[in-house]
C-alpha cells in the first residue's frame, strides 16, 4: 500500500529528465559554454596559458599556434578573463558533444615584417 502510493504520486507529477537529445535545455544566463578564439587577434602572448589551472593551453609565440585540449578544460573563464585583446572567449552554449576526442589547434597568420 506505501509503495501504491508513492507510484501515484510518480505518475501524476512532472518528469524530473528530458527527452535529451530531442529536448534540450537553453542554457542558464551568463553561462560559460565553448572556449573560442579568433586567432587572427591573438598576440601570441600566452597569458591565458600560464593562468589556466588545468594546464590545457599551450601557446607557441615563434610557430604562432595555440593550442586547446577541450576535455581538460573546466570552462572556468579565466584565460578569457585574462586575454588583453579579447580575441579568447566562451559562447553561451555548451560544446557539442562528441564520440571522438577533440584537440584545438589554431595558427596565426604570418608575422609582418
Ligand atoms: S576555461 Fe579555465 S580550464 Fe578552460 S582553458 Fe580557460 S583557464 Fe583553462
Ligand atoms: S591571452 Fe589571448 S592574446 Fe594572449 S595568447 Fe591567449 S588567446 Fe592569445
Amino acid at each position: 500500500m506505501k509503495m501504491l502510493k508513492t507510484i501515484l504520486k510518480n505518475l501524476a507529477s512532472r518528469k524530473a529528465t528530458r527527452l535529451y537529445p530531442k529536448q534540450k535545455r537553453e542554457p542558464f544566463a551568463n553561462v560559460r559554454g565553448e572556449l573560442v578564439n579568433d586567432i587572427d587577434r591573438c598576440i601570441f602572448c600566452s597569458a591565458c596559458a600560464l593562468k589556466c589551472p588545468a594546464k590545457c593551453i599551450k601557446v607557441d609565440r615563434e610557430k604562432r599556434t595555440w593550442e586547446n585540449d577541450p576535455s581538460i578544460c573546466i570552462y572556468c573563464g579565466i584565460c578569457s578573463a585574462v586575454c588583453p585583446t579579447k580575441c579568447l572567449y566562451q559562447k553561451p552554449e555548451y560544446r557539442a558533444p562528441s564520440a571522438a576526442k577533440e584537440y584545438i589547434k589554431l595558427k596565426g597568420a604570418p608575422k609582418k615584417s
